[in-house]
């Protein structure tokens, strides 16, 4: 199999011409030392000293750095790099930038929310400028893994559980990174990760096995990465996890085969931190060189972390275990990364730039990127908006005025002092127009109640409290697995006592998962998921409490009832004795009742269903109608793009102007492998004025239509049935079927 390359830009002909003339001249040592990445400053470094990284450039031995922070300093390596080293080959510099670099955005979970890919890909574009500013060319991100299941703390990090989110927004980040041409100065090279399958750890728990069926991985895992190499994205990193018994970062079938032979990709892979070592932990590899050699032979270019490439490779080649030519293929494509990337011509950076200033304009899109993050999952009473003025208002909890809580997780150079928490911004709102009581009342992790009395006196003496409650950003993100999803420490306790004041409460969820909430949603007449929103969280929550914007946000992951029921997502498959109409909420007590696939202590469906978002109007779909009520699957399998068009009306019900995410999902029925009882196909953010309507169109073409047989192919199939559903989540009931022949 032949691909086309993925992206262009690493294939023109005189790029090819300078990799070549450039390769001809290198050494065994300095083709090995592209191949290695090193950070700067870490204990398990070469070394302690910074002198040590400077040799490691001088002489050719490191390709890349990450971690190295500031013009300054990405500016004093490069010097070296390019005067003083023998090829003068520049260095690629790379960082976690993955939600903001210094002008902090909502965490990626949140930006999924907002159902808005091109926000996020103005939103990505502003933390290319940053980082490019000082250097950094290269961003670790985005991370693509589909990720169904709570438990696992990277959630965070994800877009979430489904894959067309995911591959849409996979799309968006590498747009938003690598701008219109890798050569422009503010152009980023991206990094997909982990691939593949890292999201679906056993147990939910960081870095641990995988096992999964081929037509998973395909179906539902692989569509982000395939989007982004799509899209053009130069770079991949390898997992850390074993992917059907071998590990990912020396899985031949996960990047030869599928990465390389069927999508045609032409960047290059880095492993993840170490990884290549951990081939000796994971138990496929006796030695180092081993490890190396594997990893290489495999598909991974370059060595993060684990100093291995850079000793080894030189070795193994002349000891004959390794050919020369898989080496010049992996410099090859480093290189190439590097000359696209503009370096060779501009490798420094203007340390004059201005220090940084959270510009107007920064805060503007940090805020619009809250506000759209924001999901309304509950207003009872409409106690929210809140009325404009005169108001008391009690504003207690542990994130209520938390800077580091709201940058959350990766929060790169991220200051706290540039967050408006929602306590500044409540006393900046509140100053002429009503009072502010405010009292913590407890901590995030804190057993102790002495806090709470302040707490109930502030709510007591208000019109309505609002209780700023959840994780803080060390209890998700890499290695931030938790075996419990509800509030952690008191703040349960905390909430029960405020509600029994009788004053109404808003609860305000601050959190990098979806947590259980079942035992707490009585004590709140409304309840906001605010994930971890960034500098504007502040200003972002009052906009939209007060009623200034409206709720636009919708779920990207599966709410639990409770921590037992996950991994919960609602793209799942039948089972051959789904639960039916039985009553959920008690035991069984017939045989009919107990033999089908339940828990006999928690019914299967969410508390918020994937897609479920609230606002201060309400919305109404017409039935869908179909351009063609039978397809033919030949002709679907060669046309490929919009083969089908689905239209619905959707109207504003309310009395105010709102933003629906309009969303199409479908099951197909008959087909040679099981297929999830529904799958998002489609989705567009509508704005309406009270009382409008307009008419939706989704397109649909073979990508939304397919699935993976058993043969691993991707394909339709005749004799299968559709059903098409349109509505504003995933238990959207306007529906309508067609057949493909
Ligand atoms: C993480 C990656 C990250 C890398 C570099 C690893 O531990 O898994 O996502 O990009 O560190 O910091």
């Amino acid at each position: 199999m032949h691909p086309a390359p993925s992206n262009s830009q690493l294939a023109g002909a005189d790029l090819l011409r300078r990799v070549e003339a450039l390769l001809e001249q290198m050494t065994l040592e300095e083709k090995a030392g592209q191949l290695a990445q090193y950070s700067v400053g870490t204990p398990t470094g070469p070394g302690t000293g910074r002198n040590d990284y400077e040799t490691l450039v001088l002489t050719g031995a490191a390709g890349s750095l990450l971690n190295v922070v500031g013009a300054q300093e990405t500016n004093r390596y490069q010097r070296i790099a390019v005067e003083q080293s023998r090829l003068k080959i520049p260095l690629l510099f790379g960082f976690d930038v993955i939600h903001g670099y210094r002008t902090i955005l909502p965490i990626p979970l949140g930006m999924a929310a907002s159902f808005n890919p091109a926000l996020v890909e103005q939103a990505v574009r502003l933390s290319a400028v940053e980082a490019a500013a000082e250097g950094i060319r290269w961003a670790f991100s985005p991370m693509v893994d589909i990720a169904r299941d709570a438990r696992w703390g990277r959630v965070a990090e994800s877009s979430g559980e489904d894959p067309h989110l995911g591959a849409a927004l996979a799309r968006a980040y590498v747009r938003g990174y690598q701008g219109t041409s890798l050569s422009e100065p503010t152009s980023v090279a991206a990094s997909v990760k982990h691939f593949a399958g890292y999201g679906a750890a056993e147990g939910g728990r960081d870095y641990n096995t995988v096992d999964m069926s081929d037509v998973s991985l395909r179906q539902i895992y692989l569509p982000p990465f395939q989007a982004a190499v799509e899209e053009g994205v130069a770079t991949l990193m390898s997992a850390f996890h074993a992917h059907n018994g071998v590990p990912a970062t020396a899985n031949g079938y996960l990047m030869t085969r599928i990465l390389r032979e069927e999508w045609g990709f032409n960047g290059f892979v880095v492993s993840d931190w170490g990884a290549v070592g951990e081939l000796l932990k994971h138990g496929v590899a006796l030695d180092g060189a081993t490890a190396a050699r594997k990893a290489l032979s495999a598909g991974v270019e370059m060595d993060m972390e684990a100093h291995l490439y850079g000793p080894e490779i030189p070795r193994l080649v002349r000891e004959g275990k390794l050919s020369e030519a898989v080496v010049n293929e992996a410099v090859r494509r480093v290189l190439r990364v590097k000359f696209a990337l503009g370096l060779f011509e501009n490798p420094f950076v203007d340390e004059k730039a201005a220090a940084y200033v959270a510009t107007p304009q920064k805060r503007e899109l940090a805020r619009r990127m809250a506000e759209e993050s924001f999901v309304l999952l509950k207003n009872e009473g409409s106690v929210l908006p809140l009325p404009p003025s005169g108001r008391k208002i009690a504003l207690v909890g542990p994130l209520a005025d938390a800077a580091s809580g709201m940058l959350g997780i990766w929060s790169a150079k991220g200051e706290p002092q540039d967050v408006v928490t929602l306590r500044a911004a409540l006393e900046r709102l509140l100053k002429d127009k009503g009072t502010l009581r405010y009292a913590q009342g407890t901590g995030v992790l804190s057993n102790d109640t002495a806090g709470f009395q302040e707490a109930l006196a502030a709510a007591a003496a208000s019109d309505v409290v609002i209780a700023a409650m959840g994780e803080d950003e060390n209890m998700s993100g890499e290695a931030g697995c938790r075996t419990r999803l509800e509030l952690p420490g008191n703040q349960r306790q905390l909430l029960e006592a405020l509600a029994s004041t009788g004053k109404p409460v808003v609860l305000i969820v601050f959190s990098g998962r979806p947590m259980a909430l079942t035992e707490v949603q009585g004590f709140a007449s409304a309840i906001v998921q605010a994930w971890q929103p960034g500098i504007e969280a502040g200003p972002a929550l009052t906009n939209l409490l007060w009623g200034q914007v409206n709720f636009s946000g919708r779920l990207p992951v599966t709410f639990p009832r409770s921590s037992g029921q996950v991994p919960l997502y609602y793209n799942h498959f039948n089972t051959g004795r789904p639960p039916g109409t039985t009553d959920l909420t008690r035991p069984p007590s017939n045989p009919a009742e107990k033999y089908v696939s339940r828990y006999i202590d928690e019914c299967n469906i969410p508390l918020y269903p994937f897609g479920h978002g609230l606002s201060y109007t309400t919305f109404s779909f017409s039935e869908p109608t179909l351009s063609a009520s039978a397809l033919k699957a030949h002709e679907v399998q060669k046309q490929g793009k919009n083969v089908l068009r689905v239209k619905t009306q959707v109207r504003n019900t309310g009395k105010v102007q709102g933003t629906v995410v309009a969303q199409l999902y479908l099951r197909i029925h008959g087909a040679s492998t099981a297929q999830p009882v529904r799958q998002l196909a489609g989705f567009q953010r509508i704005a309406l004025a009270p009382g409008e309507s307009r008419d939706v169109e989704f397109p649909l073409g073979f990508q939304e239509l397919s699935f993976i047989d058993t043969c691993s192919v991707r394909g339709v199939e005749p004799h299968t049935r559709y059903d098409v559903w349109v509505g504003d989540s995933s238990e959207a009931t306007q529906h309508a079927s067609f057949t493909m022949e």
